[in-house]
């Protein structure tokens, strides 16, 4: 058995759902549960319409047009499953701008609609090409989550959900669809695991069943030693420990949700990266242990931006102990995460990311940390995450120093993360995208052809 998750990039339209049908055909001697996310961009869409409905007006004609022109082009019909969704829908949105007020519960109903409708168009798309496919929501498949809306965790007892609701399907070599990112409360109401979550129920539903492997399709060939996008000799990489990806997906690579993998991790069951646009290249393989051979000192390189440094010099605690538990008391009471960090005796300097949620924890927790220290404050700085084998970590530091200072470049801070796979390495913003460049020709330097 395995899991194949597709991604909205991959269901965009109705041509990308038949050459992804294309690709369960081949995958069903595997006997697989497919996992599909929202079609297209139509999570953001359905939040963009939220955001219109709190100021009074929205429109729901593109989104409703949308899903029944990818209907259409299929040739299903579907009109009595996906009327009342748009229906509830609108009148969800209608909710939502006579009261301007939209909770995190509601938001999570709203967003609900995406995958909802995406696997009552495609499933019976599937079935009318061959395919004895069912579809469920997420609730249906057995998953409970606790009622922590927007990003919901998911509860034990899944695990023995999931067995009850797919094992007798997959008894009858029924093919089970199921919407990722979202389910439901012990209370019945409909929540998210957070954005980009559908990576979460598939490695969930894998875990459950100890699936042979778990297959996320995306629109890139897996992981790359960098964002191509800003490095264009970025490389494939072909394998990666459950802790480099871990630490590759938190520091910036855009290729998986950093919890998603965690069952995953757990029950030992890799996880395999393809490209539905790019079906034969073998993607990227995640694995608990990986062998020697493919153990590289270097395996990628991230970067992170809007990156805030934090500078904290005591002024009194010199000598005496409790001032990192002070610091990271008031850290943890503003809600506030750190994610890079270095001590000395009196001091200790750590970066925070700068967003519009935590520019006013940012701001309590400076608040109270000038009462007995001295702060310093930098906005606007990025981490460059060399992703590696610790084991090297003097040969690569004293590489990724020299290269930097040849180059100008200065250090604002170094630290290696506690999953012994990264460095980070903290340079002002302006310089950030030359430093990942540089990094990245220092470790995997471009092969002259002769
Ligand atoms: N549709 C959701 C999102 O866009 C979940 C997912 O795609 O994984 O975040
Ligand atoms: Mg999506």
């Amino acid at each position: 058995m395995i899991v194949a998750k597709f991604g909205g990039s991959s269901l965009q339209d109705a041509e990308r759902i038949k050459h992804v049908c294309g690709i369960i055909k081949d995958l069903l001697v595997e006997k697989p549960v497919i996992v599909f996310s929202a079609l297209g961009k139509s999570t953001d869409m359905l939040l963009d319409l939220a955001s219109s409905a709190l100021k009074g007006e929205f429109d729901l004609s593109e989104f409703i047009s949308y899903h029944r022109e990818v209907a259409r082009q299929l040739g299903v019909d579907v009109e009595d499953e996906i009327t009342p969704l748009f229906e509830d829908l609108e009148k969800l949105l209608g909710g939502v701008s006579l009261l301007r007020e939209f909770s995190p519960r509601t938001k999570d109903y709203v967003q609900s609609f995406g995958e909802r409708l995406s696997v009552r168009i495609i499933t019976p798309y599937l079935v009318q090409q061959g395919i004895d496919a069912r579809r469920f929501d997420g609730w249906e498949a057995g998953i409970v989550t606790n009622s922590l809306f927007n990003e919901a965790e998911v509860l034990d007892e899944s695990y023995a959900g999931i067995r009850d609701a797919l094992e007798p399907v997959l008894g009858n070599k029924v093919t089970p669809v199921v919407t990722g990112f979202i389910s439901k409360d012990r209370e019945g109401h409909i929540t998210t695991l957070g954005r980009g979550g559908s990576d979460l129920t598939a490695s969930l539903i894998g875990a459950a069943l100890h699936v042979k492997e778990i297959q996320v399709w995306k629109d890139v060939d897996g992981i790359l030693t960098t964002d191509p996008r800003l490095v264009s000799s970025a490389r494939h990489v072909p394998i990666v420990s459950f802790e480099e990806a871990s630490e590759l997906a938190y520091f910036g690579a855009k290729v998986l949700h950093p919890l998603s993998i965690r069952p995953a991790m757990k029950t030992n069951i890799p996880v395999r990266i393809k490209n539905s646009y790019n079906r034969d290249h073998a993607g990227s393989l995640i694995l608990a242990e990986i062998s020697d051979q493919d153990k590289k000192k270097v395996k990628a390189i991230t970067v992170k931006e809007n990156v805030t440094l934090v500078d904290i010099v005591s002024m009194r605690m010199l000598g005496q102990y409790g001032f990192l538990a002070k610091v990271f008391e008031i850290f943890e009471r503003h809600q506030t995460s750190v994610d890079m960090v270095a001590t000395s005796e009196v001091s200790v300097s750590l970066t925070v990311d700068h967003n519009r949620r935590s520019e006013e924890g940012i701001a309590m927790v400076i608040d109270e940390l000038v009462k007995f220290s001295r702060v310093s404050v930098e906005a606007n700085k990025a981490i460059v995450s060399v992703i590696c084998d610790i084991n090297d970590s003097t040969e690569i530091l004293a590489g990724a120093f020299s290269t930097l200072s040849k180059n100008g470049i200065p250090v604002e801070m170094i630290s290696q993360g506690a999953s012994k796979v990264n460095i980070g390495i903290v340079v002002s913003a302006e310089n950030a995208h030359r430093a990942l460049t540089l990094l990245h020709e220092l470790f995997f330097p471009v092969e002259l052809a002769a």
